[in-house]
């Protein structure tokens, strides 16, 4: 006999725990949670756990503007320890971009977002370490950092178990079937779910998943790699957060003494169950050549560790948060094209509207609908950050 729920949530990375915390704060605490794995092990626990808003697009910028709010008051909020750290992020571009890049700062000023443009002075001053071309663009964001997306997703766990909520772990869920009553059943090894509400938030696996219900998404599951190294901390003490358009890469702070690299220019296809989670050495040594454009200093660093991780990459960057035209009460959360942990409180949040009010009124996120590749309509954007996470 199936156990029935008010919502079934497929993933237990950060967005599945941010909507089933959601959930439970507006009071429907009867929910379950089916994991395959443990809390983060897909993407959420790779995760580099960059929080900025630049951003290109409104969607985007509000959704991470919402979601500081909640890093910055974590405890209060939801109880438990995000990690965050604020450091600051400060995002460079091209001269060629100049153009692009001040009608984001000035749109995300617009949303609310505390960002400005400052000189090569005012960078120097905040960044003594970094190198800055006289004609380089430059945005500052006091009041961003970074948090740790593991701790966060399980704070989000134990806000909603201390609600009601049930997690099940080790319980991948391998069928659903939609009933004539319009209900859903969800199936795992050894048991079977309903509920007239399923939330998919399953990252990399989501494409394949919806081949079970014959819903075709561009969800494309993409390798990154990533590598910390330990600072001299003569050279360099500490630094903020930064995205850095013309370099191809991003970088944070990470403890003590260690800075941790990524990019945006090496991208490939993967297979979520059977990638490479090691990193290259000749990856490493290709992005610390483009660091040390930006810290000349880094040079003297040491290596420290790396691994990959997958991003869901969609065709317009922009994630899917939306109802499935067709099937009623199912929900789709997947797409996040390496930028989602930011974005992870606001999520829960406008997921939490679009099931219990019909849309979100937190932030409109109607750009981010399913159908938006079949209509040809994607979000476009006059200068877009791929590269930063
Ligand atoms: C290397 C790297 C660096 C990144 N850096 C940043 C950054 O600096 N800032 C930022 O904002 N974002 C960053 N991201 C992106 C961010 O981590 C993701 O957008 C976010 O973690 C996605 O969360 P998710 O819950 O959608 O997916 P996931 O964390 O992948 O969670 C999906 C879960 O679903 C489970 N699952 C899958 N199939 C099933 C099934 N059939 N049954 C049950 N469970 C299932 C999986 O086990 C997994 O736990 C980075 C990502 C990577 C890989």
């Amino acid at each position: 006999m199936a156990e029935t729920y008010d919502a079934i949530i497929i993933g237990g990375g950060v967005m599945g725990a941010s909507i089933i915390s959601n959930l439970a704060t507006i009071g429907m605490t009867k929910t379950v949670l089916l994991e395959k794995s443990t809390i983060g092990a897909g993407s959420t626990g790779r995760s580099s756990g960059a929080i900025r808003m630049h951003y290109s697009t409104a969607v985007n910028a509000s959704l991470a503007h919402e979601s500081l709010k909640v890093f910055t008051n974590f405890s209060d909020i939801v109880g438990g320890d995000a990690g965050f750290v604020k450091t600051g992020y400060m995002v460079f571009a091209p001269s060629e971009a100049e153009k692009g890049f001040r009608e984001n700062i000035s749109m995300q000023q617009t949303v609310g977002i505390s960002t400005r443009e400052i000189d090569q002075k005012q960078a120097a001053e905040l960044a003594p370490a970094f190198d800055i071309a006289e004609d380089e663009l430059i945005a500052w964001e006091e009041e961003s950092g970074h948090a740790d997306p593991s701790a966060t997703a399980l704070a989000y766990i134990n806000h909603a178990r201390a609600q009601g909520a049930t997690i099940h772990l080790e319980t991948p869920v391998i069928d659903f079937e939609v009933l004539s009553s319009g209900t859903h059943r969800i199936i795992t090894e050894n048991d079977s779910f309903e509920s007239e509400i399923v939330i998919i938030a399953t990252g990399p696996w989501t494409a394949q998943l919806l081949q079970k219900i014959n819903i075709s998404l561009p969800l494309l599951p993409t390798r990154h790699q990533v590598f910390l190294i330990r600072r001299n901390l003569e050279s360099i003490p500490t630094h903020p957060g930064g995205g850095d358009m013309t370099n191809l890469i991003y970088f944070r702070p990470e403890g003590h003494d260690l800075t941790l690299v990524g990019n945006g220019n090496h991208e490939e296809t993967a297979n979520p169950d059977s990638y490479n989670q090691k990193y290259s050495l000749s990856y490493a040594a290709d992005v610390w050549n483009r660091l040390s454009k930006r810290m000349p200093s880094i040079g003297d660093a040491e290596l420290f560790t790396g691994y990959s991780g997958l991003y869901t990459s969609t065709p317009d960057l922009h994630p899917i948060i939306d109802a499935v035209d067709g099937i009623s009460g199912l929900y789709i959360c997947s797409g996040f094209s390496g930028h989602g942990f930011k974005l992870a409180p606001a999520v829960g949040t406008v997921m939490t509207e679009l099931i219990t009010q019909g849309a979100a009124s937190t932030v409109d996120i109607k750009p981010l609908k399913m159908n938006r590749f079949a209509d040809g309509k994607l979000n476009t954007t006059k200068y877009s950050f791929k590269v930063i996470a």
